[in-house]
């Protein structure tokens, strides 16, 4: 390996270490992972699409999501019917960056072009969850149209207890509005794996928050040097004469060969 090639490879894994790093720290950064943090303030871009979409073997309509959620969202389904009785329905799962453009337009037509109206509930393209293929709008028998009061009923009451069992959080909390950028949403649920969803669950903060902190730790975990200093410090030893630094007069009084 010539020494110009063995300069690149070394170049190649020291920034894949420190975009690695990066991600670490800032995981609302890295688009494959399932922190990532899509809103009005981060946007998606419109190129992206998740590469392994599938179906939802759930009942109801636009059931694409990336296979983890799908899978979760099968199993808080069935535990919401094995425990309540209700059968959960899946109103709106994946959306592309353009699919959410023409539902932004229509939105926005209908409300007269005024913006602040239109992103009330509808998100411009590029800051919907839908189009990281992890977000899910639920329903429930007579409750298909995304209205509030589908947060009163049975079913909208046993997911937003148990949906972190499963790996969702639910994303848009009353209390939260002025975090989030939108209204509450009784059916929009998140899909972050059971660790952080346990954990977000727990905090009972927007997502939004709860990055902030998760933030601080990874890079206290990241930084963290042992800087404590030993508890018994060892005596110091009485010089010895190999200690001192030997001048040519010292080495002749030693009569050293
Ligand atoms: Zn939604």
């Amino acid at each position: 390996m010539s020494s110009v090639t063995q300069l690149m490879s070394l170049i190649t894994a020291a920034s894949m270490m420190v975009s690695g790093t990066l991600n670490a720290a800032a995981p609302q950064h890295d688009i494959d992972g399932p922190l990532f943090l899509a809103n009005r303030q981060y946007t998606v871009s419109e190129a992206y699409a998740p590469a392994d979409l599938e179906m939802s073997d759930v009942s109801g309509q636009v059931r694409r999501l990336r296979p983890a959620a799908a899978k979760a969202l099968r199993e808080m389904f069935d535990a919401c019917k094995e425990e309540t009785g209700v059968k959960l329905i899946s109103i709106s799962g994946y959306r592309s960056y353009e699919t959410q453009e023409g539902i932004y337009a229509r939105k926005l037509r209908s409300v007269k072009k005024n913006e602040a109206k239109a992103q009330e509930f509808v998100a411009p393209p590029g800051a919907s969850e839908h189009q990281l293929g992890v977000a899910m709008d639920i329903g429930q028998k007579h409750k298909v149209n995304l209205e509030i009061s589908f947060g009163k009923t049975e079913g909208a009451k046993w997911a937003r207890e148990n949906c972190w069992r499963f790996g969702f959080i639910l994303r848009y909390d009353e209390p939260w509005e002025e975090i989030t950028g939108y209204k509450y949403e009784p059916w929009h649920f998140r899909y972050v794996g059971k660790k952080y969803a346990k954990e977000i669950h727990k905090a009972n903060v927007p997502l939004e928050t709860w990055l902030i902190s998760h933030r601080v730790e990874m890079l206290r975990e990241l930084l963290s040097v042992d800087l404590s200093i030993p508890e018994e410090i060892p005596a110091e030893e009485p010089a010895t004469p190999s200690d001192m630094a030997a001048s040519p007069t010292d080495l002749k009084a030693a009569g050293s060969k």
